[in-house]
């Protein structure tokens, strides 16, 4: 324990005298250790007015949105903004050939207009709190296995004891490798309605060719209301609902940015690993994210095709599309911007240094070889056991849809048979609701076109102790062509009718002998026996190396910026408007407008395709409060740690007024989750400025914006 405490003292020091707009700062360690150089950059608020258990504070404003973004409540009759792409999936629900909301987008002329999503959520944070000593009690005694388990004990009680009334969701997260544990408690809403989205033309205006670049142009935003019951708690959708009143919702101001503005972004990122060895950056550049983007490039290819043939598989894959090139395009600017970094020379350097600063403590011998010997020796086998474990997430989990009905299907006929007889309650229901939602945008011909081409990559890849045998065989025997064509013409699944049919005449020992369901069944068997336990095994031995690696980074690094990675939790990022230099001879500016969307026009390209009505205004200068000069502001780049969850995160000034939309970062910075470069790391934000007058002017919805408050 005593060293745990010193530890943390350690963090404290080191994170206070930190200087650095790199970071994703704890909103509740904020008084100690950032305020101070918040304020010198120019934050006019205290740190209890963005962290507050008592008072309503701007943390009160912010949600997680659905499953992996962030958005903000911005009325006191619970309007919420967050991102088009993470609306994407609510606004392509309930899209259609003649209700065509992606591409013409959707606007409620009031309440009653608005529209449920079913499978939607928003979360407010209730409190944090750090819980290392009641999560680390008693595990000092105990080793290996062991230590785990009174570790998971622990938690389980922590997170009881704050959810005993079930109103509130908890759970307890590491940081620092389990170095440090805090609980988060929450409450979640689960009537949210969607209120507006522009078309995908400005929503996603340059798609994938302009996803995460700067230059920007695309109004990225789309808005929801939160609904309650009528003591404002959470409830089910029903009509009874009455607008959500918020603690707290964020003013929005039009004054706009200038170079060297403070900025601050305040939301949820997913996943950063900054403190990795040389190891893992070498198999993240040279396998991981190669291997993917090269299976992700043939799912693309397919889908494109598709999608470009015929208007509905159009509608039905564009959110499946985007969640594919997204990441994509991500993992090919990460590895360029570790290749320009030299981020293995560098992190070897670094280890270098490290070592002697260990050598010099008298800690080599004692502590820290072990753990490079164990790096050394344990990522050789990471990086084998990964391989298989990123082909099989890539090509079935995450592949084609067939596989997510088959793992729906298995799953109930594993209950059958556990129970001996049909299943009691609502299981037969509750299969068909999450089978309805795969069918819903399911195209069996692109599905079985994806499984085609990927399945071959398998073969032809991965180790064959990977593989099934059975299943190679087959492959090899037949071509994965033909296999694939015989499994998906005999399976029921491809035939929803028919599968239906079956389940609810009870006849269910029917599908044990599905082709699909069993060749499903083979992979899955072989996953979690050679592949998924193996792989556990070897992160939970180098989690813990880490934890030690990071617990003397910290000792090392007394007076450098030191930041947990991200987890999904809520942090705070600081930094300021600047443009950058992408390469030599080009600088680029901090802020982007309606003229550079007007240029990139053109009509025979859908992602440029700029929608007529806004050419008009443009052409007509009818801009109303919103322009900027003689035209409208649209995007603008900042020096804000950011990640992927961090999309739709409120972008705030130094009054705590929303002034933009997080949505991207750009290009020559996707490195940023493995290695942070200040010199060209930018996260990219729609000004909020664009999005009223898009309300306003171009979808007419004006009445919105008598809700809010707009503060001129
Ligand atoms: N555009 C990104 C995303 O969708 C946000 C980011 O990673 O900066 O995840």
């Amino acid at each position: 324990m005593k060293r745990l405490v010193t530890i943390v003292v350690l963090l404290i020091l080191a994170v206070s005298l930190s200087f650095s707009k790199e970071g994703m700062w704890v909103p509740t360690l904020l008084e100690k250790y950032n305020i101070e150089e918040m304020q010198q950059m120019g934050f006019k608020l205290s740190a209890k007015d963005v962290y507050d258990v008592n008072y309503s504070s701007l943390k009160d404003a912010i949600v997680i949105f659905g499953r992996g973004c962030t958005g903000e409540v911005i009325s006191d009759e619970g309007l919420l903004i967050t991102n088009h792409h993470c609306g994407y999936r609510a606004i392509q629900s309930h899209s259609t050939l003649e209700h065509d909301y992606l591409s013409n987008g959707f606007w409620a002329m009031n309440k009653e207009e608005e529209l449920p999503n079913p499978s939607l959520s928003v979360r407010f944070l209730e409190y944090m709190e750090d819980v290392t000593s009641k999560v680390l009690e008693g595990t000092e005694e105990v080793e290996g296995d062991k230590k785990q388990k009174k570790i998971d004990k622990n938690i389980k009680q922590v997170v009881e004891e704050v959810t005993i009334e079930g109103k509130l969701e908890a759970s307890v997260k590491p940081l620092f490798y389990g170095n440090q544990y805090f609980l988060y408690v929450y409450k979640r809403y689960t009537d949210v309605r969607l209120v507006g989205a522009p078309p995908s033309s400005i929503g996603k205006f340059g798609g994938d060719t302009d996803n995460w670049m700067w230059p920007r142009h695309t109004g990225d935003f789309s808005l929801f209301r939160i609904y309650a019951d009528k003591n404002n708690e959470p409830a089910p959708y029903s009509e009874d609902n009455v607008p959500f009143k918020p603690k707290k919702f964020l003013p929005i101001s039009l004054k706009g940015v200038q170079p060297e503005d403070f900025t601050m972004v305040f939301g949820y990122p997913g996943s950063t690993t900054e403190y990795l060895p040389s190891n893992a950056i070498d198999i993240i550049m040279n396998q991981r994210d190669p291997d993917r983007i090269k299976i992700r490039g043939r799912k693309i290819e397919v889908m494109k095709k598709d999608m470009e043939d015929d208007p509905l598989v159009k509608i039905k894959y564009a959110a499946k599309y985007s969640g594919v090139t997204n990441a994509w395009k991500k993992w090919q600017g990460e590895i360029k911007g570790l290749s320009r970094m030299k981020a293995i020379e560098k992190k070897k350097a670094f280890e270098g240094e490290f070592k002697q600063w260990a050598i010099e403590n008298n800690t080599w011998d004692s502590t820290y070889q072990q753990v490079f010997d164990d790096f050394n020796g344990l990522y050789a086998t990471y990086g084998r056991v990964v391989k298989a474990s990123d082909y099989y997430n890539e090509i079935f989990w995450r592949g084609p849809d067939i596989f997510q009905m088959a793992s729906q299907v298995n799953g109930y006929l594993k209950k059958v048979k556990k129970e001996n007889k049909l299943p009691a309650g609502n299981s037969l229901e509750d299969l068909k609701k999450e089978l309805d939602k795969l069918y819903k945008d399911f195209n069996r011909p692109t599905d079985e076109k994806i499984m085609a081409v990927l399945l071959p990559m398998l073969v032809n890849d991965l180790e064959h102790k990977f593989l099934p045998s059975s299943t190679k065989e087959k492959i090899v025997k037949l071509g994965s062509q033909k296999l694939v064509e015989k499994v998906y013409r005999k399976s029921a699944l491809c035939n929803k009718d028919k599968l239906y049919e079956i389940l609810e005449s009870g006849k269910v020992q029917k599908l044990e002998k599905d082709p699909m369901v069993n060749f499903y069944r083979e992979f899955r068997t072989h996953y979690y026996i050679y592949i998924d336990p193996v792989l556990a095994l070897i992160e939970e031995t180098i989690n813990s190396s880490m934890k030690t690696y990071v617990a003397g980074l910290v000792e090392m690094k007394k007076g450098q910026p030191f930041y947990p990675d991200a987890n999904g939790t809520l942090r705070i990022s600081y930094g300021k408007v600047e443009g950058y230099q992408p390469k030599d001879g080009v600088r680029y500016k901090h802020k982007t407008t309606l003229e550079g969307v007007i240029a990139k026009d053109d009509p025979e390209d859908y992602y440029f395709d700029v929608p007529e009505k806004l050419k008009k205004l443009h052409q007509e200068k009818d801009y109303g409060i919103y322009s900027e000069g003689n035209t409208i502001p649209v995007c603008f780049v900042a020096s804000n740690h950011t990640s992927g969850g961090n999309s739709g995160s409120p972008v705030l000034n130094a009054d705590g007024h929303l002034i933009g939309l997080n949505f991207d970062r750009c290009w020559e910075g996707t490195m940023s989750d493995v290695m942070y470069d200040p010199e060209v790391c930018r996260n990219i934000s729609l000004d909020i400025r664009y999005a009223l007058f898009i309300i306003d002017k171009f979808a007419g919805a004006g009445y919105l914006l008598g809700e809010m408050k707009v503060i001129k």
